[in-house]
């Protein structure tokens, strides 16, 4: 049956594939490819982990058989035996053969890809008590997953690139369906096989849509039942430009979106000549166009894209997939070198760790029963640093060496008092004085805040006296000007970069740094919204910072408008009560 689910559209571009629905809970699982001469390798691990399942929960067996009558459980028997049943169950087994044998999945992602498939059997199961078998099925599983993972595969996952390999392998092309992805889950996805993806929760600048576009897929979030509907294996259209994911559709439907995602690659084909073109609008104004990236390898599309510079590197994610162990400074400052070598001679800015929030730690950030309500309002970015100086201090030295090695802007994002800015300066300022104690080389940073709570951009002027450069963090400064969760899909619509009171602050900003001199940037999702160049432009922006993939539109942009032209259009739309009415004027 075809049909149409909605969403929020994060990612451009349309992709076309088989749908692989994934629980958050095994998103680690490993999920690559085989060759088709490694099947049998990959069927003899999945043979060995049920094997020692088997003989695990018969060696308990066992032991509670020996135990006395009168205290031996006799439900842990009755369990145990369903167990044992599900192992030996031949049709199971033969449908995770299958997904090996069929689509070349490596064994740990052929169990999950089945478990889904079962599970959703036994949810539409009208008998409570089989219901609940779903229980069962999912801790054999488990118990297989832990043993693959203590005995990986020697098969190395195949190459990157989807479409390739689907032509490779004469395989189709998978798109992911998943309720919901944390930010290190979406991080993990970067190297992996799927053409696009979609979720049910999220909002347009929750961090897993940032590491999406990143990603350069076409991606859907927000798009509530999605992954309930979506079953393993349909064909799906992800269109990333509408927000919309077609399920199963049609022939002809196929063919024209086919059509469409030919035609987005030859648009992409022909901004890809902009690259070496100066960023200058029409009446000589140079604009800076910058890099948002996560991970040092990320400086490469940057380069690509033609970006003269980081304009932020959310080092957080270093931070994550580490199962809680934080990156101790030599890691850290490897990181921050690979970055500043990856791009070539040109500055680097990099965020100081903002976890919290939809970024939380794969560690408690609170102790035990203290978790709040409000993550995005709590101990978050620069708070948690505050709260953590040992941590913060590790960070801080690390950079300071890695600024030995080229031109480092740090910048520390959700400073809203007086109090944060000076303790900041003086853990910078003992960071200095251990390096030195040490007799460890470091160089010389610039040093800039993020504008990102309406209290710092009501303040400026304390801001520009004690930091060299400000970047505006519009994804929070919406959130909290309006009081809107970003990640939260059932108030997305009233997330609204157009809002006059954010269009007041973001204005201010940029008049009150440029007033002092001082360089002002942009490095929210709005830097990258082609629909918000010309408004920027106008508003007196000349810095903007965003995902590789949306440097060269936001360019051709710039290389059609008029700054000045614009300023006068800029303040008009400043003083609307409906600032959207006047966009396309
Ligand atoms: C922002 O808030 O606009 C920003 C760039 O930071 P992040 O999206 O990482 O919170
Ligand atoms: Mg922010």
């Amino acid at each position: 049956m075809t049909f149409t689910v909605h969403g929020q559209a994060v990612s451009r571009g349309v992709a076309i594939g088989r749908a692989v629905i994934v629980t958050s809970s095994r998103v680690d699982v490993a999920h690559y490819f085989i060759q088709p001469d490694q099947t049998a390798r990959e069927i003899e691990r999945l043979c060995q982990a049920r094997q020692a399942v088997v003989q695990d929960i018969e060696r308990t067996q066992a032991h509670v058989q020996a135990m006395d009558a009168a205290i031996a459980p006799p439900e842990l028997l009755a369990l145990l035996d369903v167990h044992l049943m599900l192992l030996q169950d031949e049709q199971l087994d033969q449908s995770v053969r299958q997904w090996i044998e069929e689509r070349h999945y490596n064994a740990e992602w052929a169990l999950t890809a089945q478990l889904e498939v079962v599970a959703r059997q036994f949810d539409e199961m009208d008998d409570p008590y089989l219901r609940e078998r779903k229980a069962d099925v999912e801790q054999v599983v488990e118990r297989m997953l832990r043993i693959l993972q203590g005995n990986a595969s020697t098969v190395m996952p195949t190459a990157v690139d989807p479409q390739a390999k689907a032509l490779a392998h004469r395989e189709d092309p998978l798109v992911l369906v998943a309720h919901d992805l944390s930010p290190a889950d979406m991080l993990q996805f970067k190297q992996s096989v799927f053409a696009g993806f979609v979720t049910d929760v999220g909002g347009k600048t929750s961090h897993t849509a940032i590491v999406a576009r990143s990603m350069d897929i076409p991606a859907v979030v927000g798009a509530r039942t999605a992954s309930q509907w979506v079953r393993q294996d349909d064909w799906v259209i992800i269109d990333g430009d509408a927000g919309v994911v077609l399920v199963n559709p049609s022939p002809a439907i196929l063919d024209e979106y086919a059509v469409k995602q030919r035609s987005g690659e030859r648009e992409r084909e022909r901004l890809s000549r902009l690259k070496h073109t100066p960023s200058v609008t029409t009446d000589g104004q140079r604009i800076e166009l910058l890099a948002n990236i996560e991970q040092p390898a990320d400086a490469a599309a940057a380069l690509k894209a033609g970006a003269v510079g980081v304009g932020l590197f959310r080092t957080e994610f270093l931070f994550m997939g580490r199962n809680g162990q934080l990156p101790n400074e030599d890691e850290q400052y490897r990181a921050y070198v690979a970055t500043i070598e990856g791009m070539q001679g040109m500055p680097v800015t990099i965020r100081t760790v903002d976890v919290g929030a939809d970024k939380p730690l794969d560690r408690p950030m609170v102790r035990v029963g203290e978790e709040h309500l409000n993550p995005a309002l709590g101990l978050r970015a620069i708070r948690w640093c505050l709260a953590e100086p040992a941590m913060f201090l590790v960070q801080l030295r690390a950079l300071l060496r890695a600024a030995a090695h080229g031109q480092v802007n740090v910048l520390v994002p959700m400073l809203a008092h007086a109090s944060e800015i000076h303790q900041t300066l003086g853990l910078l300022q003992r960071a200095r004085e251990e390096l030195d104690a040490q007799g460890t080389v470091y160089g010389p940073i610039r040093l800039g805040a993020m504008i990102e709570v309406p209290a710092a951009a009501l303040t400026v002027p304390l801001f520009l006296k004690h930091f060299d450069f400000l970047s505006i963090g519009t994804n929070d400064l919406i959130q909290y000007t309006l009081a809107i969760d970003r990640a939260d899909e059932t108030v997305s619509h009233l997330y609204d970069p157009l809002h006059p009171a954010v269009l007041r602050l973001i204005a201010d900003v940029i008049a009150q740094g440029k007033a002092q001199g001082k360089s002002v940037s942009v490095c929210g999702e709005m830097a990258g919204d082609v629909a918000m160049t010309r408004l920027l432009l106008g508003l007196g922006l000349r810095s903007f910072s965003m995902h590789p993939s949306q440097i060269l539109s936001v360019k051709q942009q710039i290389l059609r408008s008029d700054a000045q032209r614009l300023s006068v259009w800029a303040n008009s739309v400043l003083e609307a009560d409906d600032p959207v009415s006047l966009m396309n004027d």
